[in-house]
């Protein structure tokens, strides 16, 4: 064994008192000290639960802004900053990253990748970012032109670049990576131009890929030679029948959730959409089509399949299961339970054990009308006659393809044993083209435009257009409703819960703090303009802090007048 010098050695001992802590690592993000956000959703669990209680019910009245940053675009902003070590990092739509001192502001770096111009046309839902992650002295970004970046922590000098997907098509990335166990995870997003998806893990070191696990099965039947061609020659390949998938890929994007959890030894990805929507066109209407609009839980280590379950076998209606998956710890029926938990765009709130998949519950958290309900001995939904557009028909149904839940990410209160869901109420129509020819990287949905015309079937007349939006405290355990507050509009913020008994929502120009408990709005802010990404919180030398990107953009679409993205800081007496 080489000796460290003796210099090593004392300003290691030094270090321990004076220089802060060491790197970022898995013991940190799991003992997730209060002070700190060190990954997308805080903790490995995602629960974006804070432990800080200086901003409570009682305090929340005298909360200011601390300071603030603008950035060089009016893009949507959709990122969840990250504090370690007294530093705040933050990535802004096109993939830029941006640190700085947490406590004044001043701004330490920034970097940007380059992305260029003409990839904005790649994207369905605008150019955005959700975040970084951070591992040991390096920040990790992922690029809407599909490169996954390691930089310096503390000079934003690039270690590393890797392409993560190919170029020639229609890939992006706009999810926050994750890195579990030295490796960093990532995904990608395009199902509606026809890609196939997957995710990858690369070393979090050299950036060498170190496994991949693909969603829909090899086009041609040939072995990929990756972590996921064992479950499609035993399983999966067979839940897919000849059609249009075999030219465009298939769809089933990783393009947000990805959560680990320690307790299990799993990570949990959430699957998107299939490509196209059509379940007729894509695969002769015949087969479940795996593993779109799953949950899939995978060995980190390998990217072996464990187990999976499908909220929409033979997806036809743009329902991604890729939204938020928490895992948590839930009294159910007198038993102690970990569970999964996720409000994907189907309509139903979904509580599965952690360790085998196995469905515990799944009611609607918002009006649905395309099934009546999860069937709990087959776990399958009970959909309706007309759900699937046949015979010439169309289907105007509850919820559309934004979903009753899109990426907003939710948050948990172990205190008070709820879930808080940015909810959406919005109804879609669904039906055949006259003809459809497949065309790479353009918009492949496969659905007839503008279906509630003339020549579709009428809407039902009992059937409204709502397009408004919901915060949802939603009880896991009985899968009920405890309170809720309605918005006019449909798209709001992603949310963060914390000890001080409060929920942090953004709606419009508002950015509002909520009792936990009861719903009741006690503190709310004019941010000038509409935030739709999450806060987060954090402390130091005794003061929290709470960080919000502001930015209008993403799938929801922009609202005039534009205003430039912004990352405003508030603190008590701010
Ligand atoms: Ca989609």
């Amino acid at each position: 064994m080489k000796r460290l010098p003796l210099w090593t050695g004392l300003s290691l001992a030094l270090c321990l008192g004076a220089c802060g802590k060491p790197g970022v690592d898995a013991k940190r993000i799991e003992a997730a000290a209060a002070g700190e956000w060190l990954s997308y959703g805080r903790t490995y669990d995602e629960q974006r639960f804070s432990p800080l209680d200086k901003v409570n019910r009682e305090t929340v009245a005298r909360l200011g802004v601390a300071w603030w940053a603008e950035f060089d675009t009016d893009r949507g902003q959709e990122a969840t900053p990250l504090v370690a070590d007294g530093v705040l990092y933050t990535t802004t739509a096109w993939s830029k990253v941006y640190a700085f001192d947490a406590r004044t502001g001043k701004p330490l770096w920034s970097y940007d990748p380059k992305v260029p111009g003409e990839k904005g046309a790649d994207a369905c839902c605008d150019v955005v970012n959700r975040g970084a992650a951070i591992w040991k002295g390096r920040i990790y970004v992922g690029t809407l032109d599909g490169r996954l970046i390691a930089l310096d922590a503390k000079s934003g000098e690039v270690a590393w670049d890797v392409q993560t997907t190919d170029r020639t098509r229609a890939y992006t990335i706009t999810g926050a990576p994750r890195v579990i166990k030295g490796k960093v995870l990532i995904g990608n997003g395009g199902a509606e131009y026809g890609v196939r998806g997957y995710v990858s893990a690369y070393d979090a070191d050299s950036g060498k890929l170190a496994w991949r696990f693909y969603t829909t099965p090899n086009p041609k039947g040939l072995p990929d030679g990756a972590a996921s061609d064992k479950v499609f020659r035993e399983k999966a390949a067979a839940s897919w029948s000849d059609g249009v998938w075999k030219e465009s890929g298939g769809g089933g994007t990783v393009w947000d959730a990805i959560t680990f959890d320690p307790r299990t030894g799993l990570v949990y990805i959430g699957v998107g959409n299939g490509n196209p929507w059509n379940h007729k066109l894509r695969s002769g209407g015949k087969g479940d089509n795996l593993f779109l609009a799953s949950i899939v839980a995978l060995n980190p280590d390998t990217g072996d399949y464990v187990w999976h379950y499908q909220t929409t076998p033979g997806e036809s209606w743009d329902y991604t299961a890729t939204q938020h998956i928490m895992v948590a710890d839930l009294k159910i029926r007198g038993t102690a339970r970990r569970v999964v938990m996720q409000a994907p765009k189907n309509g139903f709130f979904y509580v599965l054990d952690a360790k085998t998949g196995a469905l515990i519950s799944a009611e609607k958290f918002v009006p649905v009308d395309w099934a009546e309900r999860i069937d709990l001995k087959t776990g399958r939904p009970v959909e309706v006659a007309s759900a699937r557009y046949e015979n010439g028909q169309h289907s105007n149904q509850m919820v559309g393809p934004l979903g009753g839940h899109n990426w907003h990410p939710m948050a948990f209160s172990p205190k008070t044993g709820l879930v808080y869901i940015p909810a959406q109420h919005g109804r879609g129509n669904y039906a055949d083209p006259a003809d459809f020819k497949y065309v790479p990287g353009t918009w492949n949905t496969g659905m007839r435009p503008n279906p509630a015309g003339p020549s579709a079937r009428p809407r039902p007349p009992a059937a409204p257009e709502p397009r408004n939006g919901e915060l949802i405290a939603w009880d896991p355990v009985t899968q009920t409703k405890r309170w809720s507050v309605d918005f006019p509009h449909m798209v709001t913020s992603g949310i963060l819960a914390t000890d001080g008994g409060l929920v942090f929502h953004s709606a419009m120009n508002r950015f509002s703090g909520y009792d936990a408990a009861s719903g009741k709005r006690l503190w709310s802010y004019d941010i000038g303009a509409s935030a739709i990404a999450p806060a987060s919180t954090y402390e130091i030398a005794g003061e929290q802090y709470l960080a919000l990107m502001v930015g209008r953009g993403g799938a929801g679409g922009y609202d005039a007048p534009r205003q430039p993205g912004r990352l405003l800081v508030f603190k008590l007496g701010g």
